[in-house]
């Protein structure tokens, strides 16, 4: 029984590495999403940029086609002037040229005014267009770092993989069933030392006899409270 307890509290040893890599490669990649979403806000500001470029250059062109066809009506109008026979007749075309041409200096103001508000957003999507090729190059960077760390955490599981499946195969089925479920059911400590009279995993005190009865290592035996398997400090196997 003593073997079989040394080689679970190196498997429980090898399995809390393991978890604490697991939980390391987590965090990595949730911190490559981070920066992934971090370049796609970046980047969906610049698409929305453009938009609002193309949305002003298209009012500028409606506003300009709007005035072409005002100077043409004026054009047209005067070239009628010439035929009008009646006063009244000649005064209500003015009155409409007049009226264009008011008409033709508000186009020309609004037109104005779309071609600065253009180059503003222009100069603001060149500033964004700089931020986003800098965040992307440190991104780069970033991410290639974080792969490593993964890396370093996957090489260190693939070899603790194998030691454990020999671990696994030197203890009855049982028995490892048993240990997997306390794993599951214990936040993944199913081996735990006692000390002093009592549990490390849940603090409490173990009666004496069967504290006694750990040192005999003679059976196993499991804290009467959290139910983990009962272990004193030993050797470990190497
Ligand atoms: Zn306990």
């Amino acid at each position: 029984m003593k073997e079989k307890l040394m080689i679970l509290e190196d498997l429980q040893e090898i399995d809390l590495k393991s978890d604490g890599s697991q939980s390391r490669i987590q965090d990595a990649l949730s911190e490559i999403e981070a920066l992934d979403s971090r370049l796609q806000e970046v980047s969906s500001a610049v698409d929305s940029k453009n938009a609002e470029i193309e949305a002003t250059e298209n009012e500028r062109k409606a506003l300009e086609e709007n005035l072409a066809l005002e100077t043409a009506n004026i054009t047209r109008s005067e070239a009628n002037l010439k035929g009008i026979a009646t006063q009244k007749e000649y005064q209500a075309v003015n009155k409409e040229i007049a009226s264009a041409k008011k008409l033709i200096l508000e186009l020309e103001e609004q037109i104005l005014q779309k071609i600065t508000r253009a180059e503003e957003l222009r100069a603001e999507l060149a500033t964004m267009e700089g931020d986003l090729s800098e965040l992307e190059q440190n991104l780069g960077v970033q991410k290639a770092e974080i792969q490593k760390r993964i890396n370093n955490e996957q090489a260190v599981v693939a070899t603790d993989v194998k030691v454990r499946a020999e671990r696994i195969k030197a203890i009855p089925p049982g028995l490892f069933k048993r240990y997997e479920k306390l794993r599951e059911s214990r936040r993944g400590i199913a081996v735990v030392e006692a000390r002093d009279g009592g549990c490390l995993g849940c603090n409490m005190q173990i009666p004496p006899q069967m504290y006694n009865n750990l040192f005999k290592g003679e059976e196993m035996i499991t804290c009467p409270h959290c139910q983990r398997i009962l272990v004193l400090k030993q050797e470990k196997l190497v």
